[in-house]
């Protein structure tokens, strides 16, 4: 059998692994690199290989760092199955619209701005009717149900507790050698993040995926985190408000909720929040839509939040006017918007009107990559720029660590502890370079597993 990293190996964006067995040949994931000057080139240069004979795609969730090729492997001729969760076909409808808006977008600033002498236009990565073309090929799977994408594979798909909709994939693939369990992590979720429940344990395999996002950081625990929340809100309303960039898919529900946990308390007031992001949106009204995928405690929080709607306010605003109107708004308002970067998006005109008022605050909830105006917020700037404004930075900023939909380092141990012995082969993935590494070295130490390797992007392994 044949591995090959083609992305999220020794870095976080492009999850792609081709698998190749005697028989068959399958993608796990599809992701998109993001972020940085080669992303661009990396994202033309990806799916280099016959696609002809590729039999079918696994997917474990919608994150576009997973997902945000799938339209790119249609534009390039592949016409086969993509097997994912339910839900994660609900999330890709949106996503995979709102990617392909954006790539249609860059393509045609990219054609603009490109050297004179150079005519042609640029071909964005993929356009919109292809991306609603490849959501025909999807076909979805209940969690823990036995599918079979190929006569000598078959397959699971386990809640991984990340967002909405994550799977673990748990294959049963048939070799020269006897029948092989493949396990691929996927991204992981935090247990007791409040969100979902936590990933689910899974007692062995042959060979394992393993991601290791935060493999070498600890997050702050739950009631840290409501703490803090609750210190960065409270004194905050009554002369000023609360402005919360936010990812629209997982962070925005996961702060919702915590915001839920603190009016139910009464440790704050009734609150009154307004998710102002189209596709934040949608993806909160899929998340309520499936109370059954949530952790229990928080299917209880939203009962509670449909039958006290003064308690905690919730309105979408949908128009660019409405989002506007909230620019008048001087008290009382929590506002959650993207991008979740500040560097797009309808939270940069939050940011212009808000931050130079000393009595509102900034919460930021999630990575800022280097060179983002989040980034820039994080790192203690006294001034920004803003739609080429210059903003003077003088409301508070906070930065809540505790809400993120990964699970830390250990986390990510206590569920490989889960396996009753070491798997025959384990890769450490999606991760940095760094932080692969580290916790290659901490499942070495502490697990005493032996044959552990952490992956570089382009690296072929064969197992057997
Ligand atoms: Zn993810």
């Amino acid at each position: 059998m044949k591995l090959s990293f083609l992305g999220g190996a020794g870095e976080v964006t492009g999850s792609c692994t081709l698998v190749e067995t005697r028989d068959a040949r399958f993608l796990v994931d599809c992701g998109m690199f993001q972020g940085g000057h080669e992303a661009w080139t990396k994202n033309q240069a990806a799916l280099d290989f016959d696609l002809r004979r590729l039999d079918f795609v696994l997917l474990t969730h919608a994150h576009i760092d997973h997902s945000g090729l799938l339209p790119r492997l249609y534009a390039l001729g592949y016409r086969g199955p993509i097997h994912v969760t339910a839900t994660t076909a609900e999330l890709l409808e949106i996503m995979l619209a709102d990617s392909a808006h954006l790539q249609e977008k860059e393509a045609e600033w990219r054609s603009r701005h490109r050297d004179e002498r150079r005519h042609r236009p640029m071909a964005p990565l993929y356009n919109m009717n292809q991306a609603r073309a490849c959501l025909a090929q999807l076909r979805t799977v209940a969690y823990d149900t036995e599918f079979r994408p190929h006569p000598t594979l078959s397959c699971r798909f386990h809640d991984a507790g990340h967002i909405l909709g994550s799977a673990i994939i748990d294959a049963q693939v048939r070799t020269d050698a006897g029948t092989r369990r493949l396990v691929f992590s996927g991204d992981l979720g935090q247990a007791g993040n409040g969100l979902l429940p936590p990933p689910r344990h899974i007692d062995g395999a042959d060979l394992l995926l393993v991601e290791s996002t935060y493999g070498n950081r600890l997050h702050r625990t739950p009631a840290e985190t409501q703490a803090e929340l609750l210190a960065a809100i409270s004194g905050t309303l009554a002369s000023g408000n609360v402005i919360i960039p936010a990812f629209a898919v997982g962070r925005t529900q996961a702060v919702l909720y915590a915001l839920a946990r603190l009016a139910r308390s009464r440790r704050l007031p009734p609150l009154r929040v307004f998710i102002d992001s189209p596709m934040a949106e949608k993806a909160t009204l899929i998340t309520r839509r499936h109370p059954e995928l949530l952790a229990p405690q928080v299917r209880e929080l939203d009962r509670w939040m449909r039958g006290n709607p003064a308690e905690l306010e919730l309105r979408y605003t949908h128009e660019v006017e409405e989002s506007m109107a909230l620019n008048q708004i001087r008290s009382g308002a929590i506002i959650i918007s993207a991008s979740g970067m500040c560097d797009a998006g309808r939270i940069k005109h939050h940011l212009r009107w808000n931050l130079p008022r000393s009595s509102c605050a900034v919460l930021i909830t999630g990575f800022q990559a280097e060179g983002t105006l989040g980034r820039r917020l994080v790192d203690g700037a006294r001034n920004v720029r803003i739609f080429n404004d210059d903003i003077p930075v003088r409301a508070r900023l906070h930065t809540i660590g505790g809400l993120s939909a990964h699970a830390d380092r250990d986390g990510l141990l206590d569920w490989l502890r889960g396996f009753a012995h070491a798997p025959g082969r384990t890769f450490v993935v999606h991760g940095e370079r760094e932080t692969a590494a580290s916790f290659r070295d901490a499942i070495k130490r502490q697990l005493g597993w032996t044959r552990v390797e952490a992956p570089q992007q382009g690296e072929v392994y064969t197992v057997a």
